[in-house]
């Protein structure tokens, strides 16, 4: 049985070696071959401040479903304790976030954001709730998918622009459906990209994606997903899943297996 994670789907594509490595490190390891013996790889700024900023917004949905009132405070509060918990287990920090200081003025804001821009325009009915979907040959779809209207899927990015999103949405939409949830007829990203604290602006965007298109991406890659993993077990080599050393996160600072046997395209 081969476990699909909707998350996985949307960058599958630009590298799947580097995707394997990330998604079926057990099944890697169990073939004899080391994936994150030689990266010095550090969880980044970036993705560990969008996590404590959905983390903010998964409460406030929460209460929303609910119907309590929703305190920004209590965003910033649970999300800043994301935040710390993440500086405790080890973060690389970047251009735009240079230390810990710099982050929580850069939660704040997105948080503020999303309070005035996008969360009176959301009617939750199920919010980061784990969802499952048996695909043909036992394997397994699986999500938790930010948050469910009665007909759309919205998911947030706090990342650059996000067009390359289709499969991961895409897999929401085939996910609710199989659990009776709801028919999506819009998938939705809602954008507040984080920015440097000089920036006094935030534009917040609401990209809305076709549900066709994403659902035909999101079965193309899960068949791909699943026809490299059962070669790689069949066959116990890394080419099995296709490389692609042109991409921009093939990296020591994204990839966890640069320079080992799994991958010796780019040495460390
Ligand atoms: S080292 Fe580069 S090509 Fe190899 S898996 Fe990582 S990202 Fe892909």
């Amino acid at each position: 049985m081969i476990n699909i994670r909707a998350s996985q789907t949307s960058g599958w594509n630009d590298c799947p070696r580097r995707g394997a490595a990330r998604a079926y490190k057990d099944i890697i390891e169990k073939a004899g071959f080391e994936v994150d013996g030689k990266a010095n790889y550090v969880r980044g700024v970036a993705s560990s401040l969008g996590t404590a900023v959905h983390v903010g917004a998964a409460h406030a949905l929460r209460k929303k479903i609910d119907g309590e009132s929703v305190s920004l405070d209590d965003m910033i509060d649970v999300s800043n304790a994301d935040f710390d918990e993440a500086v405790c287990n080890g973060l690389s920090f970047d251009s735009i976030t240079g230390k810990p200081s710099v982050a929580k003025i850069q939660i704040e804001r997105l948080l503020k954001v999303y309070f005035n821009a996008i969360l009176p325009n959301i009617n939750p009915i199920m919010t980061e709730q784990f969802i499952q979907a048996e695909l043909k040959g036992g394997h397994l779809l699986t999500a938790h998918p930010d948050v469910l209207e009665i007909n759309s899927v919205h998911d947030l990015k706090t990342g650059r622009e996000p067009y390359e999103y289709h499969a991961q949405l895409g897999s929401y939409s085939l996910l609710a459906k199989a659990n009776n949830i709801c028919i999506p007829e819009k998938l939705i990203i809602d954008w507040i990209q984080r920015t440097a604290i000089s920036k006094t602006y935030i534009e917040p965007k609401s990209i809305v994606f076709n549900v066709e298109i994403c659902e035909a991406e999101a079965k193309s890659t899960i068949k791909s997903i699943i026809s490299q993993v059962k070669e790689f077990q069949d066959t116990g080599d890394p080419v099995a899943f296709p490389a692609n050393c042109m991409s921009n996160l093939c990296s020591v600072n994204y990839c966890p297996c640069i320079g080992t046997d799994f991958c010796k395209l780019k040495e460390n």
